[in-house]
């Protein structure tokens, strides 16, 4: 029977795992602390995983390794709502970074009030993202999840002020690491000792990071769509997209892949498109007030068929699997496409 004195205090930690080096690097420095680790790993519609600089394709495996339990949670139309008005704005592109991780904190939160864990471990490191991982942000986004004192960043704590594990003597702060900014040198040398042979490269942010589909997104916003569903969102992913009007946009597959994607992402009132004669994409029309846009639609995707340049052929125009009308269309011209490419 362990008299006071010998008694271990017990201490228990989950960790937003995002299957990229920081955040094993992160769960392991813990564990070296005697900290027992579960995971959550946090999935929206933009990004499959928490994006901490890692992608989450090998999440399981990487949890799998470290030997520890791995909690999936999904934000969904919450999260589509928080993006479309972000309480700390954007980044470069339409990346709501720090409102983002402040609903990842409190994800992992309901997870640590479920199984009793006293603090929450991230792989953030000091200046690596510009939005989200410098001092204010990362005070800002504690602060919004209701979480001050309750993060412990092990591969940048000692540049950052004392968590409350710290405080208590939970955790020891001597023996966690002060690595900032964006260089990997710190964290491969961790790797190497960790015996992590295969590090994963630093993966960029989300989709909203990505200029071309930000511009997708704006381009909703702009045109009046300020409450997008879960498909709008799927369908900004795939294809070509042409605006034909303030209502009315087009998309245009660009493989097969895409056309069945574009085919079934379809819902009711969205129109396909496909050249009946030749071979070519599958386009949606998605919008209201679509008869002015009809023929510049048809001629757009006839384009992208094999249909031959400046003669005319029939392109279907069909719901489901009814058919509508057949337009007979000549391709367009490349400045037509360029003119309202999105
Ligand atoms: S890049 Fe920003 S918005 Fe995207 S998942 Fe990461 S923290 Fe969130």
């Amino acid at each position: 029977m362990p008299t006071d004195d010998t008694k271990v205090q017990k201490k228990k930690a989950v960790a937003l795992l995002s299957g990229g080096l920081d955040s094993n690097l992160a769960v392991r420095i813990m564990r070296e602390q005697g900290v027992e680790v579960e995971a959550v790993s946090i999935k929206t519609p933009f990004c499959d995983f928490d994006c901490g600089r890692g992608c989450g394709h090998n999440l399981k495996e990487v949890a799998s390794d470290l030997g520890i339990k791995l909690k999936t949670i999904y934000l969904g139309e919450e999260y589509l709502k928080m993006v479309m008005k972000p309480k700390y704005g954007y980044g470069s592109g339409m990346n709501p970074c720090i409102d983002c991780r402040a609903m990842m904190y409190k994800s992992a939160k309901t997870h640590m009030d479920e199984i009793g864990a006293d603090f929450l471990i991230t792989g953030e490191v000091l200046s690596q993202r510009p939005m989200s991982q410098n001092k204010r942000a990362l005070q800002l986004i504690e602060q919004s999840a209701a979480m001050e004192g309750k993060v412990v960043r092990p591969l940048s704590a000692r540049n950052l002020p004392s968590s409350d594990p710290e405080k208590s003597g939970l955790i020891k702060r001597e023996e966690l690491y002060s690595i900032s900014g964006r260089s990997r040198k710190e964290q491969l040398k961790l790797a190497k000792r960790y015996g992590i042979f295969d590090p994963p490269n630093a993966a960029g942010g989300c989709s909203l990071t990505d200029k071309s589909f930000s511009n997708r997104l704006k381009d909703l916003i702009t045109n009046g769509d300020l409450n997008p569903t879960l498909n709008d969102v799927e369908l900004l992913k795939v294809g070509r997209h042409f605006r034909l009007s303030s209502t009315v946009k087009l998309i245009v597959g660009r493989n097969e892949e895409e056309n069945e994607i574009v085919t079934g992402l379809a819902i009711a009132n969205d129109l396909l498109l496909e050249s009946i004669q030749y071979k070519g994409p599958v386009g949606m029309i998605r919008g209201n007030n679509l008869g002015p846009v009809l023929d510049t639609a048809a001629a757009v995707v006839n384009r992208y068929s094999d249909a031959p340049r400046g003669c005319a052929s029939p392109v279907s125009v069909y719901m489901g699997t009814r058919d509508l009308q057949s337009i007979n269309s000549i391709p367009c011209d490349d400045s037509l496409l360029d003119k309202l490419r999105i």
